[in-house]
């Protein structure tokens, strides 16, 4: 017997952190890596947010469980929050607090799958979805689209794909890795279709308020009501308020399927730490000024980071309108020769580059598509531009 158990081997160790984890290794030896790999924001949490937890730490009656559902106020200021934000309504009892947007993930396959149910799955995705698909017993479905789509898939690919099995389709838009947003019309084509084929639709909109150039980020079962009782939104504090370690999220859904994914939270881990959950409600129930100071700022990078790629030689960047990453195509690069070394794909790649030009970026192979990479723009301007510059330079090289 082996000592791990099948289920638990068989995952992936995160490609994201493996970069990380050589990033701080190299730094650590004194190297001036810069570091393009960060999934969050690099601005601190809120002042009002960090004194809500600070108040709500010396108050005792916060240091007991709560619901495992979540603190009642919060599960009611969440309601509000999303109808304000996204124009869904839904009632508080709709509402489950999980540990962070990726709990929440987890969280609702576990609910939603038996063994075999399949789950579309749309890459480049981000990295933890396959793995909480294949944890619940499903099988991920991978629809691919490419640069020349802006990563956007279209219908028909998902009709290609659906089968028997399908029970849903994993939609995330503004998307990791990709930045893509999917405009309105084809939200509502996708959600017609998932609903004329009863399939269920697990939403991540947890970057919803970063979008850029005036688009919006459409909630599939707003435009398609019709989804609403067949829908699990998902989303957090991570991103918006920059609280990346407060480790608080939460899943939107209907009635039955929340009470159910909240019995397995109270014998999974009880509940999200209460104080956590206090500084949630100060963020969700606050205004949003923080994260339109945030979004004005990535969006200067965005636009640097952009027209920086573009400039190099073999490399394709469509210009993402959301979330803080970009993801060019590198393809044109790969088996050419760079310092005596023929890089086959994107890993070896993004390997060379941290070697060569300390530079840490992640490689398409983690997001399901090799020939990419993912650029994360959460990282001061200056180095933003001191880090692109590098790899320009030594990208210059391929011959
Ligand atoms: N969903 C997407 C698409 C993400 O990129 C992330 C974080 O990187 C999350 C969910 C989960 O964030 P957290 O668990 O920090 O709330």
């Amino acid at each position: 017997r082996s000592r791990v158990s099948a289920r638990i081997a068989g995952i992936t160790p995160s490609a994201t952190l493996a970069v990380d984890a050589k990033a701080k290794a190299l730094k650590a030896e004194g190297r001036p890596v810069i570091g393009f790999g960060a999934g969050q924001p690099d601005f601190p949490t809120p002042d009002y947010i960090v004194e809500a937890a600070a108040a709500a730490v010396h108050e005792r009656v916060n240091h007991g469980y709560t619901a495992a559902a979540g603190l009642p106020e919060l599960r009611e200021a969440i309601a509000a929050k999303t109808l304000r934000d996204s124009g869904f309504e839904c009632d508080a009892s709709q509402v489950l607090v999980t540990n962070g947007g990726k709990q929440a993930v987890y969280s609702a396959f576990a609910t939603l799958l038996d063994p075999g149910d399949e789950v579309l799955l749309l890459a480049p995705y981000w990295t933890t979805y396959p793995e909480s698909i294949t944890l619940a017993g499903g099988v991920p479905v991978q629809v691919t689209a490419d640069d020349s789509t802006d990563y956007l898939v279209g219908v028909e690919q998902l009709e290609a794909a659906r089968t028997e099995r399908t029970k849903v389709l994993l939609f995330n838009s503004p998307s990791n890795p990709t930045g893509s947003v999917y405009p309105r019309e084809q939200v509502e084509a996708i959600g017609r279709w998932a609903a004329e084929h009863g399939i269920w639709v697990v939403t991540d909109e947890i970057y919803e308020h970063l979008v850029y150039d005036g688009v919006t980020a459409e909630s599939m079962p707003v435009v398609v009501p019709e989804l609403a009782d067949q829908t699990l939104i998902l989303n957090g504090v991570a991103k918006t308020y920059s609280m990346t370690g407060w480790r608080v999220g939460w899943i939107v859904g209907p009635q039955d399927v929340i009470k159910a994914a909240a019995s397995f939270q109270s014998h999974l881990c009880g509940n999200v730490a209460n104080v956590s959950q206090r500084a949630a409600l100060a963020a969700v129930a606050g205004p949003l000024d923080a994260v339109e100071r945030m979004r004005a700022s990535f969006d200067v990078r965005r636009k640097k980071i952009v027209s920086m790629l573009s400039e190099i030689p073999g490399v394709h960047c469509p210009t993402p309108q959301g979330a803080f990453y970009a993801y060019p195509s590198v393809k044109a690069l790969l088996g050419k020769e760079i310092r005596g070394e023929r890089p086959a794909d994107t890993v070896a790649l993004a390997d060379l580059i941290l070697r060569e030009a300390e530079v840490a970026i992640v490689p398409g192979e983690a997001f399901g598509t090799p020939g990419y990479f993912r650029f994360s723009y959460a990282l001061a301007e200056e180095d933003l531009v001191e880090g692109v510059s590098r790899v320009a330079n030594l990208l210059s090289e391929a011959r």
